[in-house]
Formats: C-alpha cells, structure tokens, sequence
C-alpha cells in the first residue's frame, strides 16, 4: 500500500535517528491501546481479495481477477465489451499509471539540492523506458495486454514499441523523457480498457514470476516459521486466538506482484533487499546487480530475505500497526528487531558469528535491534514476553516497562558498538580489513 507509512519499514533502521525514547515509547503504548484497532482487518481483506498489490495501477486482487476474466477480446486483440466495474477499474488504473509519470516530470523539474533536502529520491530514474521495455518484453513473451497497448502507441505515434525503444536507444538524450509518451497514452479515455487490461495482466505476469523463482523456499520457510513461532508461542503463553490468528497469516502470505516502476529492480536501487507491503500479506524479493543487469539473489540471500519478510506478514495487524510499529518510525526499532529476531530463532540463528575474542554479533540487517531482543530474552525474560506479545496483538500490563528496558539495552549496545567501532578505526589493519567487509543491507 502506498500510503502507508510501513511501506519503506525496510529501507531504514531508524533508531538513531529518533533517539527519543520516552516519546517513542508513549507512541507505540498509546498506538497498541486504541480502541478501535481491528486485529484480523489485514486478514479479512485478504480473504475478501482486498488487499493491495502494490503495483502502480493501484488493483485490489479481486478487482485485478475481475479485469482479467471480464474483459472480451478478439483474436485481433480488440476490446469487445467489459463491465461497468472493468471500466471504472480501468480508469483508476489509467488514472494512476498517468500520475506516475507525471509525477517524475515533477521531480525532474525539481532542484537537485531541493530533491536531496526532501528527501526524494528517483528510486527508477527512467520509468518511461523502463515501462516500455517491459511492454517490449512482454510482446516478445507473447502477453495480449501487451499487443494490445503497442497498437495504442501505433495509433498515437504512428511506431510501434519497439520502433519506439530503437529510437530511444539511438538518442539516448530522449530517455529522460519517454515517460511523456506514456503519460500521453495514458491520459487518452479511449486507451483506459487496454491500459487498464495491460496493468492486469502485467501485474499477475510479475507475480508469477516471483512465484517461479521463490515459492518453493517460501513454502519451506513458513513452515519452519509456523513451527518455531508456535513453540515459542506456547511458552510465553500467547492467548490461543492470537495463535490462530498469526498462523493463518503465515498460511496465506504469498508474493506481490513486484513492480519496477515503483521501487526499482534491484537491492542497489532501493536499498532493501526485499519488501512487504503493509496489510497485503504479500512479499517480495529484490535482485542484485544494478538495473541495467539485474542478477538473481542467490538461494541463501533469498531465504534470507523471505524469513525476514514473512515475520512482517506474520506481525500484521490494522493499517496502523505493524507489530508494534504504530506509524511514523514509532516502534520501528523495536519492532524490526524482533521480526529479525524471531527469523533468526526459525532458522536457528544462521547468522550468528563469533569473533575471536569471544563475543559475538549478528551478521544480518537489524543487527543491533535483533541483538538487543536475544540480551532481553535472555537476561529479562518477563519483559521479552511482553514484547513479543504485543508484537501479536496482545498487550500485556508490563508493556511500558518492558520497551523501557529494551530501548535502555539498545541504546547501550549502540553505544557500546560505536565505541568498539572507534577502537578499530584506530588500528590500521582492522581498516584495511573491513574494507573488504560486505556492507550491510537492511531487509
Ligand atoms: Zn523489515
């Protein structure tokens, strides 16, 4: 969902930048209380075909499936007829495919300097041609939607998409602003059938592919997951409809229909290895390399990345909370240290590393968060049950006091991992070696 301010969980520990704890706790305590908070929501509309797919025409599953099998097409790939639902469907999914390109026009438009102070960044630099090379890939897969479109470039341009792309290519000047020619395709109501089918069915093509590469470790992990939350569960006496609940949440996650367009192709892009779009139940898995040559993650990054992201899935609640992230960063820290930590204990602490003075870190995105949970659970068991319940949905009275001491122990090993950070930067050797250390990446 792109409103939602869980979206980028994954970009950024935030920990450092937010260090007012008191604050940040009153938030997440006064987040997890309210009222109103509908715990199943994210699981009834995923039932419901709901949730979002998170991909630039803005489709709901159901209302994706109804454009799919409600719209007639003949052996010519013409439209014959859809229903009234299809066309507004379709219209919203032009609408926003529209908006998309204006929008970097916007950006384009914008002063460097004033980018970087909002913090914008062109996360996909080229979103015209990437778009255009994809309708490109399409075609040649034989996809409908996509002749379908190519004859609305025809009929507005006279060329083809391909003839388009070798012109682009040729000048290479003319890429910056190919996403003109779409938000002009786009913007015509004669194209908002085709547009809306193309979105469709690009849409589900994406998903797929994700589903061919992954789905067998995803099968795998959400079973070791189910298992080793269902143990850990029953030993902090989590309430049985909190179990059930989070266990069919884990059941049904699956995978999103990953759109370049939004957040770009690969982990260099956007700077997260993969994603879970709040209330979606739904996952996905960047690739490496860069955009011109994206590379596949190999099987252990993907497992990786997967047990992170189902632990999302599993922790879903409302539109405002995501385990005890209750929006605006507040509970972040918190909360993706546990989900990286409760990832960790289902694959039996595979990134656990020790040094050779004994001690020992944690070789993964969350590190300090993730560590800080494992020194909880260990030296103050009471308050990592409380936790890990209202990670769950349900807020036990030691709540307060046991974020209290969470953030007390994270700042410390913040401090603590600084200092020793300091110590090594004093030794040139340690300099040199680190250099050749792989950088983290959040997930
Ligand atoms: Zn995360």
């Amino acid at each position: 969902m792109e409103s939602n301010s869980n979206e980028n969980l994954d970009k950024n520990s935030t920990i450092e930048k937010k260090p007012r704890y008191s604050t940040e706790i009153n938030h997440i305590c006064n987040g997890l209380s309210r009222p109103e908070r509908n715990l199943s929501k994210s699981l009834e509309e995923f039932k419901r075909g709901d949730s979002q797919l998170r991909d630039i025409s803005g489709y709901s599953r159901r209302a994706r499936d109804m454009v799919l099998s409600d719209t007639s097409i003949d052996k010519n790939n013409q439209i014959l007829g859809s229903t009234d639902l299809v066309r507004e469907f379709s219209e919203i999914a032009a609408e926003n495919l529209k908006n998309h390109m204006e929008e970097h026009e916007v950006k384009l438009a914008m002063d460097p300097k004033e980018r970087n102070v909002k913090g914008i960044k062109i996360a996909n630099k080229y979103p015209g041609f990437n778009f255009l090379s994809e309708i490109h890939g399409f075609l040649e897969k034989g996809s409908r939607g996509a002749k379908m479109i190519d004859q609305c470039f025809q009929k507005e341009y006279g060329k083809s998409v391909m003839t388009l792309l070798e012109e682009l290519f040729r000048n290479k000047n003319e890429i910056n602003g190919a996403h003109l020619l779409v938000s002009q395709i786009a913007s015509r109501p004669e194209n908002a059938l085709t547009i809306g089918y193309y979105l469709a069915e690009r849409s589900a093509l994406n998903e797929e592919r994700q589903k061919e590469l992954y789905e067998p470790i995803l099968d795998e992990v959400k079973s070791e997951y189910s298992d080793s939350f269902l143990k850990l569960a029953r030993q902090l006496n989590l309430p049985e409809e909190h179990i059930q609940r989070t266990l069919e949440q884990i059941k049904l996650t699956g995978f999103s229909s990953f759109d370049p367009l939004l957040e770009g192709i690969t982990v260099a892009e956007s700077c997260s290895l993969g994603d879970y779009s709040s209330g979606s139940h739904s996952i996905e898995v960047k690739f490496g390399g860069n955009t011109r040559n994206p590379t596949l993650p190999s099987k252990e990054e993907a497992r990786k990345t997967i047990r992170h992201e189902v632990g999302h899935s599993a922790q879903a609640q409302d539109e405002n909370c995501l385990g005890l992230d209750v929006g605006n960063h507040h509970g972040t820290a918190v909360s993706e240290g546990l989900v990286e930590y409760l990832a960790q204990y289902a694959g039996n602490f595979p990134d656990l590393r020790e040094l050779p003075n004994g001690s020992t870190y944690f070789n993964t995105p969350y590190s300090l968060e993730l560590n800080t949970h494992r020194i909880l659970s260990k030296r103050h068991p009471e308050d990592f049950k409380a936790i890990f319940h209202a990670n769950f949905g349900n807020i036990l009275p030691g709540l307060r006091d046991a974020l209290q001491n969470y953030y007390r122990i994270l700042k410390n090993t913040i401090e603590q991992s600084k200092r020793a950070k300091a110590r090594r930067n004093k030794n040139p050797f340690n300099r040199f070696f680190h250099r050749f250390r792989k950088p983290h990446k959040n997930s």
